[in-house]
């Protein structure tokens, strides 16, 4: 927490992304504002969040947040978008860091492979599914699954301070 003696006027500009996954992390974030919110909604502005909020923006960016494998090339494209956007970038949770467990078709045998061939094509999905850091360049991973809360805590106020919204401590 911060004190709000050391509040500054400028907001982080925050965007947070959701691939392929089942968005736990997302919940953890979520369950987060319980404690943290009277602080974020004074130093963050939430440009790009759908977990929060209807009306979102994309555009330039200090920080992207970016949750789940990629497992379609619209997917894949958007998240080149994001990383020209974004001054930083950071992965939360295991399938965006690694890739799993969200694409563990990756490990099926070739018979299931086959079986599940008809959904992969019906919806154009790509070959294999892709962690964030096989399509760019990451600057923090939050592992995790879901994602490790401390850490992403760390994370973001290590952001707060680089992008001069609160002091150093
Ligand atoms: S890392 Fe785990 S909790 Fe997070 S989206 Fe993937 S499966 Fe869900």
């Amino acid at each position: 927490m911060f004190p709000t003696c050391i509040l500054m006027a400028k907001k982080l500009s925050l965007g947070i992304f959701s691939f392929s996954c089942c968005e736990d992390s997302s919940i953890v974030l979520v369950e987060m504002m319980n404690d943290h919110w009277k602080d974020w909604a004074k130093l963050i502005d939430f440009k790009y969040a759908r977990i929060l909020q209807t009306k979102n923006t994309l555009g330039e960016m200090d920080v992207a947040i970016i949750e789940g494998a990629i497992a379609h090339e619209k997917d894949r494209q958007k998240v080149l978008e994001i990383r020209k956007l974004a001054k930083k970038v950071v992965a939360i949770g295991s399938c965006a860091c690694v890739g799993l467990p969200a694409g563990q078709r990756n490990l099926f045998n070739e018979e299931t492979k086959k079986e599940i061939q008809f959904i992969i094509d019906k919806f154009g999905m790509m070959e294999k599914v892709e962690s964030i850091p096989q399509i760019i360049h990451v600057d923090d991973m939050v592992v995790g699954c879901p994602m490790d809360e401390a850490k992403f805590l760390e994370v973001l106020n290590k952001y707060l301070v680089e992008f001069e919204v609160v002091p150093k401590p």
